[in-house]
């Protein structure tokens, strides 16, 4: 599976914190908090928070906002508007203007609100260079691995063609065969 750059690399990993070998990282506070430390680590400096602490209702919140930011990119692949209208949450990030002119983001906030405004800062970010429309869920309506699709026409629809892409494939052709059944 393709992984995205750096930066957007953290979105990713959240959209496949759940389905992998290790079952669901976000089930509760406990899983939560130990994803966020390595992904947070990983992801560098910028995740300053006065609190990195997670609870089970932190975590129920991080499952939700990833099911719907995954439904929002598989309702985008599929061409179909998204699904709600309200926003899939709000988050506080700070801009600071540096002595050379240049501006640098850091996420803000504590708990839940921090991994919040890192994950919209690395959205932002891919969106600011056009590089979120790479950032795809597996149309496999089962699967939806969230994978960063470097084609060079954005075609990709499956996460791993081999596995997902022939599955369907075969439930293509066979619903083919069940429509139009050869004369004999
Ligand atoms: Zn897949």
């Amino acid at each position: 599976m393709a992984v995205a750059p750096a930066g957007l690399a953290l979105v990713q990993d959240f959209l496949n914190t759940a389905g992998g070998p290790a079952g669901d990282r976000l089930a509760d506070g406990a899983g939560a908090r130990d994803w966020w430390r390595e992904a947070s680590a990983e992801w560098g400096p910028e995740a300053e928070g006065d609190r990195q602490d997670l609870d089970d209702h932190d975590a129920a919140q991080l499952r939700r906002l990833r099911e719907e930011i995954k439904e929002a990119l598989y309702a985008r692949a599929a061409g179909e508007a998204p699904g709600r209208e309200k926003p899939l949450g709000r988050a506080t990030v700070q801009l600071e203007i540096g002595p050379d002119g240049l501006v640098q983001a850091a996420s803000r906030g504590s708990g839940v609100a921090v991994v919040r405004s890192a994950i919209a800062l690395e959205m932002l970010r891919a969106q600011l260079v056009d590089d979120w429309r790479r950032l795809k869920v597996c149309q496999d309506q089962a699967c939806r691995v969230a994978f960063y699709d470097r084609s060079r026409n954005h075609s990709g629809v499956w996460h791993d063609t081999l596995i997902c892409g022939n599955a369907a494939n075969l439930r293509a052709s066979r619903a083919r065969r069940r429509v139009s059944p050869v004369k004999s």
